[in-house]
């Protein structure tokens, strides 16, 4: 399968380079030339397939013969091995027309894991096969930099680093990040929030100079195969709920940040997936609520929430979205996104504006409103959300119609944020692997928020450890 970019500037490539790639060259995003198309009939034969089974179905459409089968099933045993459910994303029926699709189960207790234990194992395959020297660059609102260093530490032949916004993480995500002692990792806290870091690590990828001469590589959703391995899980979910109830279609509400997660579901619809609503949740930075209500896309101030982890103003996959929104015609995403360079801001029109409305419903948590949920559904249930669960909860409850059946994404294990969890007065015991976090030593560099000083901190890493 060829992919190409949303900015159409790009010679068509396989699999392999679009993971290498990461950000494309021309500064878009890459996605499928063609999505492929899942009949009907296929899907009834996929729906009694194991979490793993399922995976190399859906992935061997995009690697297409790139890998050879048997090592790509090795890959996906191998990085759904290290999940504590056999099921690897079980789904629990939490009130009768919702279930909450647990993605917490990987080694750092958030969905993160599901794509960085994947692309870890890859990352590591490609550099085998290849003799090359892995150097990955990522940011992180919280989760990923954590679920990208487990998925790839003490994997030779791959040095890693990630920019966190120095305070703005949780205690257990800066942990989790922070106590890896290992040369090939190193942890800059930026002076700054996740947009910052993003930026400077979209300017550092799209600069050719600095791109291949540190062979730089992406972890970030920017980079196709997190999309992909996101996917599976969205049919996995659909199967197992169509096993309770009779059902045409299964909402999903999405809690939602740099738009990947939520494109992984508008993707899954369009390989055929029986999708009805995708309903996005966001927090009190709820750009993406104000574009789907009025058309108008503009990132405004900054907002500190209980949920970090979508703490997010400029998500970065939205321009995939757009890329469809305008028909596939990457010449429009180009302007348009040239334009929101210049002028701050995305407007759509009127006819547009319809689609995105039939493509998503949304709604933007309060902070109060997300506490609530945890509680109320504490209370009501026993079951305990974490505030970027909570916030998809409270979505479904605004957005879904009560004739409907939704799965809620739960995207972290709520012991990643008792700072949130401890204002609902609820006392929650940690599970071994995270208290165990509190007594180690951490390493961690404080930086300015600015493009030359992270390059100087790569010179000194990729240098130190080369040899
Ligand atoms: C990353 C993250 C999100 C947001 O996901 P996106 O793909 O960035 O939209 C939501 N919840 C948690 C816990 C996360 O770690």
């Amino acid at each position: 399968m060829n992919f190409v970019s949303t900015r159409g500037n790009v010679t068509k490539i396989g699999f392999i380079d679009t993971v290498l790639m990461g950000l494309a060259n021309d500064g878009g995003l890459l996605v499928p030339e063609k999505i492929p198309q899942i009949s009907a009939d296929k899907l009834e034969a996929m729906s009694e397939l194991t979490y793993q089974e399922l995976a190399f179905e859906i992935f061997s459409y995009y690697v297409d013969g790139e890998i050879p089968d048997n090592e790509l099933k090795a890959l996906i045993e191998k990085s759904y091995a290290t999940f504590r459910h056999p099921e690897v994303t079980p789904v629990k029926k939490v009130k009768d027309n919702m279930f909450v699709l647990e993605l917490f189960h990987g080694p750092t207790f958030a969905f993160k894991d599901i794509a960085l234990q994947f692309l870890g194992n890859l990352y590591s395959y490609v550099s085998k096969k290849t003799g090359e020297t892995i150097h990955i660059l990522g940011a992180t609102s919280g989760d990923t930099g954590a679920s990208a260093i487990e998925g790839v530490r003490g994997k030779e032949g791959i040095r890693i680093c990630i920019l966190h916004p120095h305070g703005k993480v949780s205690k257990v995500q800066e942990l989790q990040m922070t106590t890896v002692d290992d040369k090939s990792v190193l942890n800059l806290a930026i002076k700054g929030t996740f947009d910052d870091g993003q930026r400077i690590i979209k300017e550092l990828f799209a600069d050719m100079n600095v791109k291949n001469k540190y062979h730089l590589r992406a972890i970030n959703s920017i980079n196709f195969v997190r999309i992909l391995a996101q996917t599976v899980y969205y049919f996995y979910a659909y199967f197992q709920v169509k096993k309770e109830l009779e059902l045409q279609s299964v909402n999903f509400s999405v809690p939602t940040g740099n738009f990947g997660d939520i494109f992984a579901g508008y993707l899954a619809k369009k390989m055929g997936l029986p999708v009805g609503n995708l309903i996005v949740a966001t927090n009190e930075n709820n750009i993406l609520e104000g574009f789907i209500r009025d058309g108008v896309y503009e990132p405004g101030e900054f907002r500190s929430t209980y949920s970090p982890s979508m703490d997010i103003q400029v998500a970065s996959n939205f321009e995939r979205y757009l890329y469809y929104l305008l028909g596939e015609d990457s010449k429009a995403v180009s302007d348009l996104m040239e334009k929101f360079q210049s002028e701050g801001k995305i407007v759509v029109s009127e006819e547009q504006l319809r689609q995105v409305k039939v493509d998503f419903a949304a709604h933007g948590v309060e902070g109060e409103e997300c506490l609530q949920t945890i509680s109320k559904y504490y209370d009501e249930t026993s079951y305990l959300l974490d505030p970027h669960t909570a916030c998809g909860v409270a979505a479904y409850e605004r957005c879904n119609d009560s004739s409907e059946v939704c799965v809620t994404l739960a995207t972290a294990h709520p012991a990643k944020f008792n700072e949130s969890v401890e204002r609902c007065n609820i006392q929650q015991t940690f599970p071994e692997q995270i208290s165990q976090l509190f007594n180690k030593p951490q390493y961690l560099e404080v930086v300015e928020a600015d493009k030359d000083e992270v390059v100087r901190h790569l010179e000194t890493l990729f240098r130190f450890t080369a040899n």
